[in-house]
């Protein structure tokens, strides 16, 4: 339930109540918005708990949150959140791109990727260095080393990076070298895995599994924000569906129908959502003239030879050509597709 304080509700009132909440063995989450301060009530037996909160100092009224996911939904909080990292800025108006190699494969690959994804206006840089394959015969990624190049390629551009982490042992070591940490489609209901990114200071893309439906993906958002990790941002990478013309299918209208749901960030993969290179440029456009806040693009300096994925990476100059669009679509769409401004 929402303990939604009044307006003028005092700083001394919102910590008195969030005590209340957690005598009631409730887990409190604070949520400043723009007119008022709302406190969730997150927990089980709610509905007889709920009479003696609204008595308590400074309450406006207490309300049951309907939808299955708490701290996800609209219902507690209407202001779009806005998930800034480093220069990557997603959310409330702002649209921020993540580009770069499906994976770290040397130096000169990642830092050349770096250098030519921030020119074409990306603010993130992607690259796994831990990769779920469907394959145990296929490459797994480069791991530590591969980590410690993306780090590499950060100090010189400045980008932030997003990479994988696959499992709760490795939260730490990811964490230590990386801005963002990815949740990958295979690992969207790994609950302990969450729950381990819930704990970290990280911000955390988590990408949609491709069996999974919006409310399962929410509530797998919810595993992360009820650990107190607000950072989350929703990542739709495609489905599995009958349909064989696309690796997935990318349903787009799950953008506006989110956007109505929940106030986190969305992100749209169209290149695991195609995968099809040649898909990939109007895909963006159309994810961003949907409302994404932000796009995560494979980008490789020579696709033909990627060690995974190339069939559906761009080249740098397809990748320019595509930004340059996108950011049209986005001025079209009252959105600003933010770059690097320095570093
Ligand atoms: C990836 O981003 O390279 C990846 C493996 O994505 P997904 O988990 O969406 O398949
Ligand atoms: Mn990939």
């Amino acid at each position: 339930m929402i303990v939604v304080m009044e307006k003028d509700a005092t700083e001394e009132q919102i910590a008195h109540m969030t005590e209340r909440v957690q005598q009631l063995g409730l887990k409190a989450h604070v949520i400043r918005g723009a007119e008022r301060t709302v406190i969730a009530a997150i927990g089980r037996d709610r509905a007889t708990k709920s009479e003696s909160l609204e008595s308590g100092p400074g309450v406006a009224e207490v309300v049951p949150i309907s939808a299955p996911y708490k701290v996800a939904s609209r219902e507690l909080k209407p202001e779009p959140t806005q998930i800034q990292v480093g220069q990557f800025v997603a959310g409330a108006g702002k649209v921020g791109v993540m580009a770069g190699p499906c994976s770290v494969e040397s130096e000169e690959q990642i830092v050349s990727s770096a250098h030519a994804v921030k020119k074409a206006g990306a603010t993130a840089l992607r690259g796994g260095a831990f990769k779920p394959r469907t394959s145990p015969y296929s490459f797994q990624g480069m791991k530590e080393d591969g980590l410690k190049l993306l780090a590499l390629a950060r100090e010189e551009t400045g980008l932030a990076v997003v990479t994988e982490v696959m499992s709760t042992e490795e939260v730490e070591l990811v964490a230590k070298y990386s801005d963002v940490l990815q949740i990958g489609a295979r690992n969207m209901q790994n609950y302990r895995l969450l729950e381990a990114v819930g704990n970290s200071p990280r911000a955390v893309l988590l990408k949609r599994g491709a069996s999974a439906t919006v409310e399962e993906f929410l509530l797998a958002a919810e595993y992360i924000l009820n650990e107190g990790n607000p950072n989350v941002m929703l990542c739709e990478r495609g489905i599995r569906t009958f349909e064989s013309h696309t690796r997935f299918t990318l349903p787009l209208a799950t953008v506006p129908y989110l956007h109505r749901k929940t106030h986190l960030p969305v992100i749209i993969d169209p290149s695991h959502g195609t995968g099809h290179a040649y898909l990939v440029p109007d895909m963006s456009l159309a994810a961003i003239a949907a409302g994404a806040d932000g796009l995560i693009i494979e980008v490789h300096p020579t696709p033909e030879t990627a060690a995974s994925d190339g069939y559906q990476s761009l080249d740098f100059a397809q990748f320019e050509a595509t930004m340059a669009r996108c950011e049209r679509v986005a001025t079209a769409v009252d959105k600003q597709l933010v770059k690097m401004t320095q570093g």
